[in-house]
């Protein structure tokens, strides 16, 4: 049922403080609306628990996309759209921009916000794979101040995360390292287009004298949260790019996801997929040699 529009509040505030303080009021009852594409779902289909909301997308605090010799500071606002249009992002960290391009349609992706992508916080979210491939760090703000969070560190369960009701996402960091690794991103969808992933894979790496390398392996879809695969990646890095480490890899790869059966697919197809993008991930790893 769709739901009954004046009983909701949406105020805008005109900056990061002044909305910071809105965030203290009433037991912590105001939340942000970004983009509004994930919230405006839930509000057509009356699902829309929080009745106040503080319209975030105008405070300029939250926007612009900022390099450095070390990193690339993404404001929380940044949409799919600016994400593909940064020279430095594309070249640097194309499985973001991939994402990006991958995910709804155009207007989704004029309105769609990285930070909404991550607070949000659906296991099936296509940035976030490439975010923890590419070990990006979480900027939070609140009225006493901000503080900074590993983003393998910030999901701690199905829509459980390491936010406090009176903070914001202000900004991601990605570091900044050489740009000739492998990027390797797939997502897996019953169509080419608009469809919520089945199973999304993103994977970074080297292989230098044979050896593996600074391998990252991030996984959508097959677990309650966006999973980093620290103990696949175990048995990859500082291992020789040969036939036992690539079977060695996909038994790890298969005990650490827990995928599910559910109106998208099955656990048995996610877990293959998986299996199978590891496979072509490190294959396409070998012709590097
Ligand atoms: C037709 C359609 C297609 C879609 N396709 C895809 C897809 O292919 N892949 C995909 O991953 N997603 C998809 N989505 C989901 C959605 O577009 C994304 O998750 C988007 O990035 C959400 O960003 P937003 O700014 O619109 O978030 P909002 O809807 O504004 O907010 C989402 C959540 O994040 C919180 N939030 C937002 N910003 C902040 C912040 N800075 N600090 C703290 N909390 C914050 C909000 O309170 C809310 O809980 C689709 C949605 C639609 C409607």
């Amino acid at each position: 049922m769709r739901a009954y529009v004046p009983s909701y509040q949406l105020i805008s505030p005109a900056s990061l403080s002044e909305a910071l303080e809105v965030l203290l009021q009433d037991n912590a009852t105001w939340k942000p609306f970004a983009g509004g594409t994930d919230l405006m779902v839930l509000l057509e289909a009356g699902k829309l628990q929080h009745k106040n909301y503080i319209n975030i997308w105008n405070l300029k605090e939250l926007r612009g996309i900022d390099v450095s010799a070390e990193q690339v500071t993404l404001g929380a606002l940044t949409t799919y759209t600016e994400v593909q249009d940064h020279e430095v992002l594309r070249q640097e960290f194309p499985m973001l921009c991939q994402a990006a391009k991958e995910t709804g349609g155009i207007a989704i992706q004029n309105r769609g916000t990285i930070g909404g992508n991550i607070v949000n916080a659906s296991p099936a979210a296509d940035s976030p794979p490439a975010l923890l491939a590419y070990d990006a760090e979480l900027e939070l703000v609140s009225k006493t101040g901000s503080r900074r969070v590993r983003y393998s560190n910030f999901h701690s369960g199905y829509k459980q995360m390491d936010i406090r009701p009176d903070e914001l996402l202000r900004t991601i960091r990605l570091p900044r390292t050489r740009s000739d690794r492998k990027h390797y991103y797939r997502k897996v969808g019953t169509r080419k287009a608009q469809a919520i992933s089945k199973v999304c894979f993103a994977a970074v790496g080297d292989v230098t004298n044979g050896r593996m390398e600074s391998v990252r392996i991030s996984l959508g879809s097959v677990a309650p949260i966006p999973l980093r695969c620290t103990k696949t990646e175990a048995v990859i890095n500082d291992r020789p790019l040969n036939a036992d480490t690539i079977a060695a890899a996909k038994i790890a790869l298969a005990q650490e996801i827990v995928p599910i059966d559910d109106l998208r697919s099955t656990r048995n197809y996610r877990s293959r997929v998986a299996v199978n993008l590891l496979e072509d991930f490190l294959s396409e790893l070998e012709d590097r040699r």
